[in-house]
C-alpha cells in the first residue's frame, strides 16, 4: 500500500492500514505538519508545534509504516507505481497494490509542498512568528477560517498591535453556517480586531501569497489603499498538489477525481482522500474525517468486500479560533459551538481524545 502526502489525512490512513497491511508513506516532510490553526501558528508557535507538528518517529500507529522522505514526481497507473525524487536528487521507484493519493493543496506561506528537514521548519516557524511580533500594525487579508483565526489570535496575543481584516464579501467564513460567523464576529470585536467587509485586495504582480509582506495593500473594490507594518496574506487561493499526477484524473480545477467511495474512477485501486480529492463543494473529506473510509474501502477493495460511500456536510464545522483563555469552541455544520472548557484541553482533549483517541497513541518529545 502506498500512501502518497503525509499530511492530516494521510498519516491517519497510513495508521488505520498498517494494522493490517505493508504500507509505505511518503512525504515532502520529515512528520506531520499541520495546515490547521493559522493564528495559533502565528501568535504562539510552541504552543501549535506541540500539538500540530509531530515527528514520524513519534506516532505509535506509524511504527509499522515505511515512510520516505521525497517528492512524488510521477503516477504511472498501468504499471501501478509511483516515482519519488529523493532530497538528494536520485530517483526511487515504489510498486503498489493499491495508492492513496492525499497530497493536499498549496495555501498561503505554511502550507507548502517543498522538501524541508526539521531545521528548515523551525526557522519558517521562527520567522513568521518575528515578522508580526515586531509589528505595530497588521493587516490580514482573507475572509476563511485561516485569516478570522490568524487576526483573532494576533490581536489577543499583541493587544496594543492594530489589527485589521479585510475580506470581500458582507461577512467572512461565507462557507460557515451564518450562526457561526456571527458569535466569531463578536469575538473579534471583544479582541479589538477592526473588520471591513467589501474589501477585495488588488494582489502585487507575479505576488504568489506565499511570504507575509509589509506596507500598502490596494483593493480591486475602489476604496483608499490600506497600510501597515505587516500584512497576512489568507485569500484562500488554494492550488492542488498534483503536478505529479496523469491529466486524466484530474477535474478541470487539477484535483483528484474521486467516486463517492473515493475510488478514482477507471483506476481500480487508486484512491483519494483530503483536500486533494473532488469529493464534494467543499471538498471536505480530512475535516469529516474520511480517512476511516478511504481505508476501510482499500482493504475491501483488495478482499472484494463491498466499499462505503462518503456523505460531506453542507457546511464546513470544526474549531475557527482554535485554544482560547476560556476554553476551545467547536462549530457544528448548523452553527451552534460546542465549547471544551479551557482546563480540559491539555487533560483531556489533547492527551485522550486525540493523541490516543484520533492518532492511537503518540510519544512525549524528548
Ligand atoms: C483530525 C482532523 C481535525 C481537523 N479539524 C479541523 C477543524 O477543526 N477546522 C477546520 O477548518 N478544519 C479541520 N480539519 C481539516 C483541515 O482544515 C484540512 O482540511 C486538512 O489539514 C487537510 O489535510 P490533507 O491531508 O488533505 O492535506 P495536508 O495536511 O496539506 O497534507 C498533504 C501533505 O502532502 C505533502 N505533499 C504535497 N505534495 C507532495 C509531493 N509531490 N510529494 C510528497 N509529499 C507531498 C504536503 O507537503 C503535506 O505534507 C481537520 C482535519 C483532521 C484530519
Amino acid at each position: 500500500m502506498v500512501v502518497a502526502g503525509l499530511g492530516d489525512s494521510g498519516v491517519l490512513t497510513a495508521i488505520h492500514l498498517a494494522r493490517h497491511c505493508e504500507v509505505v508513506g511518503i512525504s515532502v516532510k520529515p512528520g506531520l505538519v499541520s495546515g490547521q490553526e493559522l493564528g495559533l501558528r502565528i501568535s504562539r508557535p510552541d504552543a501549535w508545534a506541540r500539538d500540530y507538528r509531530v515527528d514520524f518517529e513519534r506516532f505509535r500507529g506509524l511504527d509499522r509504516v515505511r515512510t520516505i522522505h521525497g517528492t512524488l514526481t510521477g503516477l504511472d497507473i498501468g504499471g501501478q507505481r509511483v516515482t519519488i525524487t529523493d532530497p538528494d536528487g536520485s530517483t526511487v521507484i515504489e510498486d503498489y497494490d493499491a495508492l492513496v493519493i492525499s497530497t493536499g493543496v498549496t495555501n498561503g506561506f505554511w502550507r507548502r509542498p517543498t522538501v524541508q528537514t526539521s531545521a528548515d521548519i523551525d526557522d519558517e516557524l521562527r520567522q513568521a512568528h518575528d515578522i508580526v511580533a515586531r509589528a505595530r500594525s497588521v493587516i490580514v487579508v482573507g475572509g476563511g477560517a485561516a485569516a478570522v483565526s490568524s487576526a483573532a489570535n494576533i490581536a489577543a496575543r499583541w493587544p496594543r498591535t492594530r489589527v485589521d481584516l479585510y475580506y470581500p464579501g458582507e461577512r467572512a467564513l461565507p462557507q460557515h453556517h451564518p450562526r457561526t460567523w456571527r458569535r466569531v464576529g463578536d469575538r473579534l470585536d471583544d479582541l479589538g480586531v477592526n473588520r471591513h467587509s467589501g474589501y477585495r485586495a488588488l494582489l502585487p504582480n507575479g505576488f504568489e501569497c506565499d511570504r507575509i509582506t509589509g506596507g500598502v495593500v490596494r483593493w480591486t473594490t475602489g476604496q483608499m489603499p490600506a497600510e501597515a507594518d505587516a500584512v497576512v496574506w489568507a485569500i484562500g487561493r488554494t492550488r492542488p498538489n498534483t503536478d505529479w499526477l496523469p491529466a486524466e484524473i484530474l477535474d478541470g480545477d487539477g484535483f483528484v477525481r474521486v467516486d463517492s467511495r473515493l475510488s478514482v474512477p477507471g483506476c481500480p485501486g487508486v484512491f483519494a482522500v483530503g483536500d486533494v480529492a473532488a469529493t464534494d463543494r467543499l471538498r471536505s473529506s480530512a475535516r469529516n474525517r474520511a480517512d476511516r473510509l478511504v481505508a476501510h474501502n482499500v482493504r475491501a477493495h483488495l478482499d472484494g468486500r463491498r466499499l462505503k460511500s462518503y456523505r460531506p456536510k453542507d457546511h464546513r464545522w470544526g474549531s475557527v479560533l482554535g485554544p482560547q483563555p476560556d476554553g476551545l469552541e467547536v462549530f457544528a455544520p448548523t452553527g451552534y459551538a460546542f465549547r471544551f472548557p479551557a482546563w480540559s484541553i491539555d487533560r483531556v482533549l489533547q492527551p485522550w481524545i486525540v493523541r490516543r483517541g484520533i492518532y492511537h497513541g503518540v510519544r512525549d518529545t524528548h
